[in-house]
C-alpha cells in the first residue's frame, strides 16, 4: 500500500445549498364557462377576501407602526373551486368555504407572502380538496370544513419558509423544539456513570494531569501483532517482505451451520478454527493503554459551553473508523449524526503516521483519496457541533473517544444503556441490539461498517430506550 504523503489544509467546501422550490408553481385555475354566475361570485369572493386581507393589514400597522402593508408581490388572492366529478357537494359551497380558508392562509402566511405570495392561495387549494377528499355528504362537508377552519384559525402566524404545510401536515415548530429539548432532558438520566466511564475504560480528565512515561511500542521494539498474535519487531518504515510478513484471517469468527452441526469458522474463507491464515500483509498493533496513547497524540477536552453558538447539538452521535499506521491504530473516518439522525459531519481523516493497513474488513475504507482533514482540523469541526453539554451518544463509545483523543463525560453508550445479561466484560453487539430492539437488520453486508448507519441506528435505540422508559412511568 502506498504511503499517503502529507497533504495540504484546506478549507472543506461547504455543501452547495441546493435550492429546490419551495413551493411548485400553481397551475392556472381553469375558468368555469358553464357557470358564470359562480365566477361573478368567485369575482366578488376575491374582492372581498383582498379587502380582508387590506383590513388585517390595517390592524397589523397599527401594532406595527413602522410597516406599512405594500406587498411587493400581491397575493393571489382565493382560489377558484372546479367543479369535481367525483363528489357532488355544490360548487357554491365549496368556494364559499375556500375563501373562508383563504382569509386565514392570508393571516397566516402574512409574514412570508412577499416572497411568497401564491403560497396562500395554493394550500387554500389542497386544503379545499383534502376536505372534499374525506367526505361523503354534504354535511359532513360542512362539519369538517368548519373544524379545519378552528384549528387554522388557532395556528400563530408562520415563522419562516419552513414553518407552512396545511391542517394536519404542519407541524408547531415550538412543539418540535419542546420534544427535542424533552429528549435531552431525558437522556441527561441515562448518562454513563463516572464510575462506569471508568470500568468501559473510557479516557478521563486526570488523563492530562497524568505524567507523561516514556514507553510502550516504539520502533525496535517487539510487539504482539493485532492479527496473527505473534511478537513482530516494530519498524518505522516497511520494506517490501513487510507488507507481507502476517498470514492471518481478515474476518470475525463466526458460527455456521456445517452437515446440520453448528460449528464456529473464520467469515473470511470458512475455515475450521486455528487453521493456516487466508490472507497475507504487514504486521500491525493497536495500544490500549490510555497513557501511551496520550503520549503518541494527545488527549484534548471538548469545548466548553457557548450559548451564543447556533450549531452546538444538545446529542450527537458518532461513529468512527480505524486503520492501522507505523505508531498503532488511528481514526481514519468520523460520521457525526444530530438526533434528528442528519449527518453533521462525515469525513475521512489522515493519520498522523504512515497507514499501513486501512483494515477495509471493518472499516469499509478502501482509499483515503480526497481527505481533507487531518486530526486537529477535524475536531475543529466536531467542536462546531460538540460542547461539554453535550451528549455523545454511542456504541462502546470509548474506542471513538480515544480514537479521537477527546476527552468528554456526557456519554450515552448503548453498551451500558442495554447491558449484556451476563454483565460485562460481555457486551451486546450493535447489530443484536439493532434486530432484537429495533427489529432492523444492520451489518448485513461484507464492506465492513456502515459508520453513518451505525450512528444512526444508535439515536434511534436510544429513542427507543426513552420511549419504553415513559411507557414504564406511566403505567
Ligand atoms: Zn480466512
Ligand atoms: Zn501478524
Amino acid at each position: 500500500m502506498e504511503p499517503v504523503k502529507a497533504i495540504e489544509r484546506t478549507k472543506p467546501v461547504d455543501a452547495a445549498n441546493k435550492v429546490t422550490p419551495l413551493i411548485p408553481s400553481i397551475t392556472k385555475p381553469i375558468v368555469v364557462k358553464e357557470k358564470l354566475v359562480v365566477k361573478e361570485k368567485v369575482m366578488e369572493a376575491r374582492k372581498l377576501s383582498l379587502s380582508h386581507v387590506e383590513s388585517s393589514t390595517g390592524f397589523e400597522s397599527k401594532k406595527r407602526t413602522a410597516h406599512t402593508a405594500t406587498f411587493k408581490t400581491k397575493p393571489t388572492g382565493p382560489p377558484i373551486i372546479t367543479p369535481s366529478a367525483k363528489y357532488n357537494i355544490p360548487l357554491k359551497v365549496r368556494q364559499l368555504i375556500a375563501t373562508k380558508i383563504y382569509e386565514v392562509y392570508a393571516r397566516i402566511y402574512k409574514p412570508i407572502s412577499d416572497k411568497h405570495p401564491t403560497l396562500a392561495t395554493e394550500h387554500t387549494k389542497e386544503q379545499e380538496e383534502k376536505i372534499l377528499s374525506s367526505t361523503t355528504n354534504l354535511a359532513g362537508y360542512k362539519q369538517m370544513a368548519m373544524s379545519t377552519i378552528m384549528s387554522l384559525k388557532k395556528r400563530p402566524d408562520s415563522t419562516g419558509p419552513r414553518d407552512i404545510g396545511i391542517d394536519g401536515k404542519w407541524a408547531d415548530p415550538v412543539a418540535i423544539k419542546k420534544s427535542a429539548t424533552a429528549l435531552y432532558e431525558k437522556a441527561q438520566q441515562h448518562l454513563v456513570s463516572l464510575d462506569m466511564l471508568k470500568r468501559l475504560e473510557y479516557p478521563l480528565p486526570e488523563l492530562l494531569g497524568a505524567p507523561y512515561e516514556a514507553h510502550g511500542a516504539i520502533v525496535g521494539t517487539l510487539h504482539a501483532c493485532d492479527r496473527c498474535k505473534k511478537d513482530y519487531l516494530i519498524k518505522d518504515v516497511l520494506d517490501k517482505d513487510d507488507m507481507d510478513a502476517c498470514v492471518y484471517h481478515p474476518a470475525r469468527i463466526k458460527i455456521m451451520k456445517i452437515d446440520g452441526l453448528k460449528e464456529k469458522v473464520y467469515g473470511c474463507c470458512q475455515d475450521e478454527l486455528g487453521s493456516t491464515g487466508c490472507s497475507r500483509g504487514p504486521h500491525v498493533y493497536k495500544d490500549s493503554d490510555l497513557n501511551i496513547l496520550h503520549q503518541k497524540i494527545r488527549y484534548v477536552r471538548t469545548p466548553a459551553r457557548d450559548v451564543n453558538s447556533s450549531t452546538r447539538q444538545n446529542i450527537v452521535a458518532l461513529d468512527c473508523e480505524m486503520g492501522y499506521t507505523t505508531a498503532g491504530m488511528e481514526l481514519i473516518r468520523l460520521t457525526a449524526v444530530d438526533q434528528d439522525m442528519k449527518v453533521l459531519l462525515d469525513e475521512l481523516v489522515l493519520p498522523s503516521n504512515m497507514i499501513i493497513d486501512l483494515n477495509t474488513a471493518y472499516s469499509g475504507i478502501k482509499t483515503l483519496e480526497g481527505v481533507k482533514y487531518d486530526l486537529d482540523g477535524l475536531r475543529k469541526e466536531l467542536f462546531k457541533y460538540i460542547d461539554q453539554d453535550t451528549i455523545i451518544v454511542g456504541h462502546g463509545l470509548e474506542n471513538d473517544m480515544n480514537a479521537l483523543r477527546i476527552i468528554h463525560t456526557k456519554i450515552i453508550d448503548t453498551v451500558a444503556l442495554f447491558p449484556h445479561k451476563s454483565g460485562l466484560p460481555y457486551r451486546n453487539s450493535l447489530r443484536g441490539l439493532s434486530s432484537a430492539v429495533l427489529k432492523k437488520f444492520i451489518q448485513t453486508g461484507t464492506d465492513g461498517h456502515d459508520s453513518f448507519e451505525d450512528a444512526r441506528v444508535c439515536i434511534e435505540l436510544l429513542q427507543a430506550f426513552i420511549e419504553k422508559q415513559d411507557k414504564l412511568k406511566n403505567k
